[in-house]
């Protein structure tokens, strides 16, 4: 080993889905099948690109300001990044500063445990119990901070309220981070929870429900003072981490509100029908409140279904640790992409039970 390697900060990178450059049937990053809201597309076209000589807005402001309308808050309560792996990351870094462990679940967002190393923060994670549902109890403890997606991922199973609310009410000494990437698709978010929990940060993101993953958009809400510390860090590490496309685009899809609700119903819908199908199979599904169901089926092997599906071009997500060794992660898609996968698996376990 060459003597400078020892300085150089080595990390386990988190490992993204898949993104295949050619047309496959994409169930494995848990994107939204349908294009983003039809403003979004005009405002692309109407894009002055003379604009781009200089840098974007560091305030965000066109953004900030239609989130902070659309969720009926101050300006100065909502924070935006690239994506929610970029305000996670820095929410990461300006809330988590204790000797004392932060917890989270042990299946979860992976990218947890890969920021907790990267900025060498202590982590225990606590275990889901035998249904993958988490154990509020275990973060009644001594710790340096909570963070947990609801709904879970990739368990895709959505706690009410009152289970959020209670671990938030037993940590109020430490930053408690909601994570609902998926909140769209289940039922009451904790947002209602921020005037009364000024401890409490809730992260969203435009890359599901809003169909614009490609734009890198996400946002953090809090309380006033939370918001200013995560600008403050923001400032000392990239003032400019949104592009001004993304800024204006994510301001007009935020206005559309019709179409938001009309595409995540359609969502819904083909996710409740795809249920019904996979029972009909064979699989085990736990009860999905996201735009994904993670299955298992008691007979046939998890790999090997993932490698055959993949060789069909149809992509699903596959980790094969520990616990969930035999389940796979499907992204809802189009009723027609889902109808594809369901024929393709249909045909499949017949082959193995002839
Ligand atoms: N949180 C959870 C639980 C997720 O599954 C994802 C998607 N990979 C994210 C955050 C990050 O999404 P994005 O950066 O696209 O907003």
């Amino acid at each position: 080993m060459k003597a400078f390697e020892k300085n150089i900060r080595k990390v386990e990178p988190y490992v993204p889905g898949e993104q295949p450059q050619r047309r496959v049937i994409k169930l494995n990053t848990n994107e939204n099948p349908y294009p983003p809201a039809p403003g979004v597309r005009k405002a692309l076209q109407q894009m002055d690109t003379d604009r781009m000589r200089l840098y974007p807005d560091p305030e965000a402001g066109v953004l900030v300001n239609a989130l902070a309308e659309y969720y009926g808050v101050e300006k100065d309560q909502v924070f935006v990044g690239v994506g929610s792996d970029d305000v996670l990351s820095m929410c990461f870094l300006t809330f988590f500063n204790s000797d004392r462990p932060i917890l989270f679940p042990d299946i979860t967002y992976s990218f947890y445990k890969v920021w907790a190393d990267l900025y060498r923060i202590p982590y225990e994670c606590q275990r889901l119990d035998e249904n993958f549902r988490i154990v509020k109890e275990d973060y009644y403890k001594e710790n340096g901070g909570v963070i947990f997606p609801n709904p879970n991922a990739p368990t895709a199973i959505y706690e009410d309220l009152a289970f959020v609310e209670d671990i938030i009410s037993h940590n109020q000494d430490v930053i408690v981070i909601v994570d609902e990437a998926y909140i769209d698709f289940a039922g009451k978010s904790a947002l209602e929870l921020i005037r009364k929990y000024e401890n409490l940060i809730v992260v969203q993101t435009f890359s599901k429900a809003r169909s614009m993953a490609g734009m890198r958009i996400g946002y953090a809400i809090g309380n006033p003072a939370l918001i200013r510390h995560l600008n403050d860090v923001k400032y000392s590490f990239n003032s400019y981490t949104m592009n001004q496309t993304s800024l204006v685009c994510g301001a007009e899809a935020v206005r559309d509100k019709a179409y938001f609700e009309e595409i995540v119903q359609k969502i819904v819908d083909t996710r409740e029908w795809a249920k019904t199908q996979f029972a009909e199979l064979g699989f085990n599904c736990l009860d999905s409140q996201a735009n994904f169901i993670f299955v298992t089926h008691p007979e046939y092997d998890a790999r090997e279904l993932f490698e055959e599906l993949k060789k069909a071009d149809i992509y699903v997500r596959f980790w094969g640790s520990e616990r969930i060794e035999q389940y796979l992660r499907v992204t809802i898609g189009t009723r027609e992409e889902m109808e594809a996968l369901f024929k393709f698996l249909d045909g499949y376990l017949k082959r193995k039970g002839e």
